[in-house]
């Protein structure tokens, strides 16, 4: 299901709204529960919040706390430079359970955007340890990306960026009355996962998840339009099959404005390989003045003295 800009979220979830009243019997409709979509109308509105902005000049002209953080995000993450201490691994919970409901994927004028419905067994995917305090729920994923001529990932590993990156963001359990940007008000209201994609030739494995989302991305390079990514995916389908037992960990914020200071990052070495033909995709998609939307980076910010930690086990 594909609708044009013209149209519009709020329209377009008002028509699956009452869709699902009107047809919950009919079979075959895709059913999206009530709270799922208040759960993407709540997430559109926090994004209309913050106003206007590009990445014209890869953030450099964003005010606020963008401007006058001292805990800002991304940062060069560098082996030599990290504490390599022994912390836990991060668990995950109900990352294998499939998703309530399809995933609704949406061009908001920065990225591609899904909003994640609670799992089959009416509980969020989850995550702790590591460094994170407390446990917390996966929300909504994005993507950072470059252009034909640029790699795009936020964050660099020994100096190298990478072609996209994956955010995963999650909400302290502690916070479950509050949105996601009224916990981003928390210095320990956020998690966010960050994951790397490299472009590469021709699949070397089946990430069957991620390419359904993929093969998504033509019918959303207008802004405000939003399709189905059809089947019931797991979240831990979004991690490829990466090592999740070496990462970086720091605190930081949100890479986009207002740049909220809240974020425990969690910042896998291990990278995502898919055909450089999806990752095309994302390149092809436009922002709410219909120019190309590329090089969707925040620039490196400085540490300021922030610890950043390394796990190197598997
Ligand atoms: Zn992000």
């Amino acid at each position: 299901m594909f609708i044009s800009r013209n149209w519009g979220l709020e329209l377009w979830l008002q028509f699956l709204l009452l869709a699902v009243l009107n047809f919950t019997c009919s079979p075959g409709f895709v059913q999206l529960s009530n709270e799922y979509i208040n759960d993407i109308k709540a997430d559109e509105a926090a994004e209309q919040a913050n106003g206007e902005y590009n990445y014209d000049q890869q953030g450099n002209d964003w005010q606020g706390t963008c401007q006058d953080g001292l805990q800002q995000s991304p940062i060069e993450l560098i082996y030599s430079k990290a504490n390599v201490t022994s912390i836990s691994r991060i668990r995950f919970y109900n990352y294998d359970q499939p998703l309530q409901s399809p995933l609704v994927l949406t061009n908001n004028g920065h990225t591609a955007n899904m909003v994640l419905p609670p799992t089959r067994n009416g509980q969020r995917a989850y995550i702790n340890g590591g460094l994170l305090p407390g446990s917390f729920e996966a929300q909504s994923v994005h993507f950072h990306w470059g252009s034909p001529n640029s790699k795009g990932s936020e964050h660099t590993i020994n100096y190298e960026r990478y072609d996209v990156e994956m955010h995963i963001v999650h909400k302290n359990t502690r916070y479950a009355d509050k949105t996601v940007g009224e916990a981003s008000m928390f210095a320990d209201g956020l998690a966010v996962l960050g994951v790397m994609f490299k472009a590469v030739p021709r699949l070397s494995s089946q990430h069957t998840g991620l390419v359904r989302i993929f093969n998504q991305l033509p019918l959303i390079t207008e802004y405000q339009s939003s399709t189905m990514v059809n089947g019931r995916l797991t979240a831990g389908q979004l991690l490829g099959n990466i090592i999740t037992g070496r990462f970086y960990s720091y605190n930081g914020s949100l890479t986009t404005p207002d740049c909220a200071e809240s974020v425990t990052w969690t910042v896998f070495q291990d990278v995502v390989e898919l055909p450089r033909r999806q990752i095309m995709k994302l390149w092809n998609l436009q922002d709410s003045r219909r120019y190309p939307l590329i090089n969707t980076y925040r620039d490196i910010q400085d540490t300021n003295g922030r610890p950043v930690y390394y796990r190197n086990l598997q």
